[in-house]
């Protein structure tokens, strides 16, 4: 995979790291010179990017939540990022002590932290793998060991199939990783979306996530992302802006205007 080459195997300070640029946005110490660089143009094209990143996680949270009360007790959360307040595992936990998780991101320095935070957790494993190669993350022997593929799983994929340029191929990938789910297993992700961005500020943003680790980001469109939960059971209120997804404050109304994240989740029937 040409894209692999781009993310080392130690952790360079010197290539922006998607992860840390997101850590960055939502205010977190763990990010170099290059990260805050190019996370810097990016909120020059899209300053509420620090909201949006905010608006991830309190989505993350609401949707860890519900898949809980839904009954879900296992949890592959691929691009993982760096830890921040309220990650998926003490989410789970405090809802389901008996919750296991697993962590997958491919750059090392997620690794690091996470491992570190993670010492004394053992409902939790980070495993270092691709997103872009599905087997590598169902078919790891860690991640068969810890979760059970006969009760149901719940795949997250939050902030992150945007890294995978071609929407076959990540549609593809979102199949794969739903074909081994038994009934009553659950996808949810989050997704960039262009809103009213200008063709020239996405090209932009695009040629600044081009020299980050991650490679280039492609928004798509509300029907691109849909695709995603082609024959799954969507749960209300569908694919929407994030932070409309059953809000805490049932005022918010979803702006389609706005770039962002749209996000969905859907039960695997
Ligand atoms: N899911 C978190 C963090 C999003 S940042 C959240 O929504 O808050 C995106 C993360 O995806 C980064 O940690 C980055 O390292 C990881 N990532 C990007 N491309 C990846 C790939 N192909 N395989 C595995 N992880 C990837």
């Amino acid at each position: 995979m040409e894209r692999d080459e781009q993310v080392p195997s130690v952790i360079d300070p010197n290539t922006p790291s998607v992860a840390r640029m997101y850590d960055y946005y939502l205010g977190g110490k763990d990010n170099f010179p290059s990260d805050r660089e190019a996370a810097e143009k990016i909120i020059q094209l899209v300053p509420n990017i620090t909201q949006i990143a905010r608006d991830n996680r309190d989505f993350l949270i609401r949707v860890v939540r519900v898949l809980a009360e839904a009954g879900v007790r296992q949890f592959i959360d691929i691009g993982t990022g760096l830890p921040t307040r309220q990650n998926v595992h003490e989410v789970a936990l405090e809802a389901a002590p008996d919750s296991r998780i697993v962590y997958v991101d491919n750059d090392p320095i997620v690794l690091v932290h996470a491992r570190a935070l993670l010492a004394e957790t053992p409902q939790t494993i980070v495993v270092r793998a691709d997103l872009r190669d599905t087997a590598s993350i169902l078919d790891d022997p860690e991640v068969r060991a810890h979760i059970d593929f006969t009760q149901p799983v719940a795949v997250l994929l939050f902030a992150i199939l945007h890294f995978v340029p071609d929407h076959r191929q990540s549609a593809e990938i979102v199949k794969g990783l739903c074909a081994p789910l038994v009934s009553g297993s659950h996808l949810a992700l989050s997704h960039s979306y262009a809103g009213d961005l200008t063709s020239e500020a996405i090209r932009t943003g695009r040629s600044v996530y081009r020299a980050a680790t991650a490679g280039s980001i492609t928004p798509r469109t509300t029907e691109q992302i849909s695709v995603y939960f082609d024959g799954l059971e969507q749960l209300e209120p569908g694919v929407v802006p994030i932070d409309a997804w059953r809000p805490e404050w049932p005022d918010v109304q979803p702006d389609f205007d706005r770039p962002g994240l749209l996000g969905g989740v859907a039960r695997i029937p």
